[in-house]
């Protein structure tokens, strides 16, 4: 169980509040065709996740950097012969990825209300500030957030980072997400608690084999059950 210490909850946004994986296999699916006309031979998905992680340190995360490493690759897979014609489609699959609707996922906003009056609950996300900030605002969920914080990453030094900046210790934190890579192992190491509620499709990279012990770790199938791991009264 959580205790009553916890002030704060942080949300995860893609995959946890709103729709996000799904629209990256579909632009990729999307890319592999456009640059299979091209006759290439090595394996698209590979190369992409390849340059991805090679650009990952120098973008940072999010659909801007995505169409950039989509470009990078297709030169690469197309020994350069890719043409402007093709590099205008691929442009083309990231903008409509930056326009799309938001999609919340099941359960966001009853439990939002349930926790809100009795929570300062803030999003905790990656990604671009940009459309992370555009996401938000189209999402119709902002009033019951106390603010949203886009971090550059979500290692253990970003969370501390952002516990310093709430002004409160670790114990007193609560994070929710569907990445255990980011969203949960590093709270827990830090002494926070947190909830994974899991999604059915997650980027490779933020795939991990390990299985926390701790008391302070849960998991639940679905958001709305969070809400019995949570007490009902907070002491904020
Ligand atoms: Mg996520």
């Amino acid at each position: 169980m959580i205790t009553e210490e916890i002030k704060v909850i942080g949300f995860d946004a893609d995959d946890t509040l709103w729709v996000n994986e799904p629209y990256y296999k579909e632009a990729e699916t999307a890319f592999i065709r456009l640059v299979s006309a091209y006759g290439v031979e090595r394996d698209a998905a590979a190369v992409l996740y390849e340059t991805e992680m090679a650009n990952l340190e120098l973008y940072g995360y999010g659909i801007k950097a995505f169409m950039l490493s989509l470009v990078e690759c297709a030169i690469r897979l197309t020994k350069g012969t890719v043409t402007s014609d093709t590099i205008a489609k691929i442009l083309g699959i990231g903008k409509e990825m930056l326009q799309r609707p938001i999609e919340l996922l099941e359960d966001v906003k009853p439990v939002l209300e349930k926790l809100s009056p009795r929570y300062r609950l803030i999003v905790a996300t990656k990604g671009d500030l940009l459309d992370q900030e555009r996401k938000m605002t189209r999402s119709g969920i902002t009033a019951y957030f106390h603010h949203i914080e886009v971090m550059s990453d979500k290692k253990k030094k970003n969370y501390m980072q952002l516990l310093h900046h709430l002004d409160i210790i670790p114990r007193e934190f609560l994070m929710i997400g569907n990445s255990m890579k980011s969203d949960i192992l590093p709270p827990l190491k830090l002494g926070a608690y947190a909830i994974h509620v899991p999604y059915h499709t997650t980027w490779a990279h933020e795939e991990v084999d390990e299985e926390p012990g701790a008391e302070r770790f849960h998991r639940v199938e679905k958001l709305k059950d969070i809400l019995k791991l949570i007490p009902p009264v907070s002491v904020r």
